[in-house]
C-alpha cells in the first residue's frame, strides 16, 4: 500500500532516508575495513523487513556506490524466505538445534539452495546440515556461535575447537565465520563487555590462525548496536547492529551527540470528537473523570495493535505539534485523548502516537519508559493491523566512509 492509499488509516511511516542515514552513522563509526550486516529479524523491529531490505539492498549510500550494508540477518528461515528475493547475503541467527523436527528439514534445505549462513552450537546439528547438503549435492554455510557468557545460546568455549575442526571435516560444509553475543554491550563502563571479547578472542584465535594458514577466512563477528558505538576494540571484521539502524539510542535514551534518526513515526487519524462535562468518567474502569468541561479525541488504536495498555493515563499523543494527554484506559482498539488545550484540533485531523522526534515526549524513549520496558519491545509489538509505509525519497549526502571515530 502507497502512502495515499492509507492515508486516514493508523500507520507507520517508515523513511527510507532515516534508515540510510544511520547505515552510514554505523558505516563510520566502524570504518571502511569492516563489514555490515543489517540485522531485520521480527519484521525489521516492526518497520517492516520488505521495505528495510529493499531500502537496503537497492540504494546506495554516496557517489562511489558504497552499499548500504554488506549483508542481512535474520532470527529465522522463515524470515528469509518472506524476504523479496534479498541481493545481499543473509544469515540466520538462531541456531539450528534439530533437524529432524518438524519442517525442519524442508527449511534447512531451502536455507541452502539460497546459500544463506546458518548458525550452529552443537556437532549434532553440524553433522545434520552435512548430511543434508551432501545429498542435495550442495555446499552449506555455517557459522558457529559461541558463549562467553550470555548463557543463551552458544558452544560453551571449551568445546569450541572440536566442534570448529568437525565442521570443517565435513566437504558439505563451508565455515563461514565465529560470533558471539554480549549481554551488557550498552554500558560503556560495564566492564563483562571486554572479558567476553577476550573470552571470544581466546577461543577462536588458535583455530581462526590454523584456517588461514589453509587460506580459508573467517569473518569472526560480535558488536551489536550497543557495541558498535561503546566498544570499538569489538568491530572485528563485522558488526550487527540491529536498533540503531532504526535510528534508536541502544541504551535506551536519547543522546543528542550521536546522529541517528529514528526511522519509524506512527500516525492516526481522530475518528471523533465529544464535548464532555467535568466530572464525566472514561473508558474501562472509569480510571480517569474529567477535572473540567473539556474535548476529548476518540483515537482508533489500542493495545491490539501494540499499545500498551499499561500506558494509560500516563503518556501523550502529538496533535498539531502540541501534547494531546492519553486520558482513561486504552482499550483494545481504542484510545481516548484530552483535547482541552487544542481547541484547533478537528474529527480527521493527523495524530502522532509514537513520534520520529527522538525528544518528543511521545517519542519511543518515552513510551518504553512510561511503559517501564526498553525500546526494543514498542517498536516489535507494533500491530499487524498497522500499515507500513515507506517514504521518503533519500538524497545523496557527501559523507567520507572513512569517517573519524566517534566514541
Ligand atoms: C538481535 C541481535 C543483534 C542486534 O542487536 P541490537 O541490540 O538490536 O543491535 C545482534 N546479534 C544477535 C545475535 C542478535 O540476536
Amino acid at each position: 500500500m502507497d502512502a495515499r492509499s492509507s492515508a486516514g488509516e493508523p500507520r507507520v511511516l517508515i523513511s527510507r532516508e532515516a534508515l540510510l542515514n544511520n547505515a552510514r552513522v554505523l558505516r563510520q563509526a566502524v570504518g571502511p575495513k569492516v563489514s555490515v550486516c543489517a540485522v531485520i529479524k521480527a519484521d525489521a523491529y516492526g518497520h517492516s523487513a520488505r521495505i528495510v531490505a529493499d531500502t537496503l539492498c537497492n540504494y546506495i549510500l554516496d557517489e562511489w556506490g558504497t552499499p548500504a550494508v554488506n549483508s542481512l540477518a535474520v532470527a529465522t528461515i522463515d524470515e528469509a524466505l518472506a524476504l523479496p528475493e534479498p541481493s545481499l547475503p543473509v544469515m540466520v541467527l538462531r541456531p539450528v538445534e534439530n533437524c529432524f523436527l518438524g519442517r525442519q528439514r524442508q527449511q534447512i534445505e531451502l536455507a541452502i539452495r539460497n546459500g544463506w549462513i546458518l548458525t550452529v552450537c552443537s556437532g549434532a546439528a553440524a553433522d545434520d546440515i552435512a548430511r543434508i547438503a551432501m545429498q542435495m549435492n550442495a555446499r552449506a554455510y555455517v557459522q558457529v556461535m559461541v558463549d562467553t557468557g550470555m548463557s543463551r545460546s552458544g558452544v560453551p568455549e571449551g568445546q569450541f575447537d572440536e566442534l570448529a575442526s568437525r565442521i570443517e571435516r565435513q566437504v558439505s560444509l563451508r565455515l563461514f565465520g565465529f560470533a558471539t553475543h554480549f549481554a551488557c554491550s550498552e554500558e560503556e563502563q560495564d566492564p563483562f563487555t571486554q572479558e567476553q571479547l577476550d573470552r571470544f578472542l581466546a577461543a577462536t584465535d588458535p583455530a581462526t590462525a590454523t584456517l588461514k594458514e589453509k587460506g580459508i577466512n573467517i569473518v569472526r563477528h560480535c558488536a551489536n548496536s550497543g557495541a558498535v558505538f561503546c566498544w570499538p576494540q569489538t568491530h572485528l571484521d563485522l558488526v550487527r547492529p540491529g536498533l540503531a539502524l532504526y535510528g534508536i539510542d541502544p541504551g535506551g535514551r536519547y543522546d543528542p551527540g550521536l546522529p541517528l534518526q529514528p526511522v519509524m513515526k506512527w500516525t492516526a487519524n481522530i475518528l471523533l470528537i465529544r464535548d464532555v462535562r467535568q466530572g464525566t468518567g472514561v473508558g474501562y474502569g472509569q480510571t480517569w473523570h474529567a477535572p473540567y468541561d473539556t474535548r476529548l479525541g476518540l483515537v482508533p488504536v489500542g493495545y491490539a495493535d501494540g499499545y500498551l495498555r499499561s500506558l494509560s493515563n500516563k503518556v501523550v499523543m502529538m496533535v498539531h505539534g502540541k501534547p494531546a494527554p492519553v486520558v482513561g484506559r486504552v482499550s483494545m482498539d481504542m484510545t481516548m485523548i484530552d483535547l482541552k488545550h487544542i481547541p484547533e484540533a478537528m474529527p480527521g485531523d493527523e495524530v502522532t502516537i509514537m513520534d520520529d522526534i527522538p525528544d518528543s515526549p511521545a517519542s519511543v524513549y518515552e513510551l518504553a519508559k512510561q511503559a517501564d520496558t526498553i525500546p526494543y519491545e514498542i517498536l516489535c509489538g507494533i500491530g499487524d493491523r498497522v500499515h507500513r509505509i515507506a517514504v521518503g525519497e533519500p538524497v545523496l549526502q557527501e559523507v567520507g566512509i572513512e569517517g573519524s571515530d566517534p566514541s
